[in-house]
């Protein structure tokens, strides 16, 4: 929860191209991609591209930013696979589940039958 952002994290080596992603969408401050290890079809992340570790090192007015294109790729996301739900996760510190330290939120649709 603490501590300094990691330049080398595995997300800002998918924003600098470094790591390729499949991409969902990308304006001039935001980058969105398929999760690599998907806990259900269509668990997509939505990143910042501004370097912030967690929900609590992110200035205001771009966590609001990151929670409108949450919402914005969580409709497309819903309209294109028509989920019964969709989970949306965030997590901060590694005790509460973090494992990449570039702040994002999960979008992870959810079926009645899985
Ligand atoms: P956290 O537990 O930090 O909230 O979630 C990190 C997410 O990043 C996990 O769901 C994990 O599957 C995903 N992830 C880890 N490494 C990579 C990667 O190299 N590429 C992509 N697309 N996702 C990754």
């Amino acid at each position: 929860l603490y501590g300094d952002y990691d330049p080398k994290n595995i997300f800002a080596k998918i924003l600098s191209g470094d790591i390729p992603c499949a991409k969902v969408y990308e304006d001039a401050r935001i980058l969105s991609f398929m999760d690599a290890f998907p806990q259900a079809k269509g668990h997509t992340l939505v990143i910042p591209k501004v370097s912030a570790r967690n929900l609590f090192d992110i200035r205001c007015e771009d966590l609001q930013n990151l929670i409108a294109h949450t919402q914005k790729i969580g409709r497309a996301v819903r309209s294109v696979l028509e989920p019964d739900g969709i989970r949306i996760a965030q997590f901060n510190g590694e005790a509460a589940g973090q494992t990449v330290f570039h702040i994002h939120f999960h979008i992870i649709p959810a079926w009645d039958d899985a």
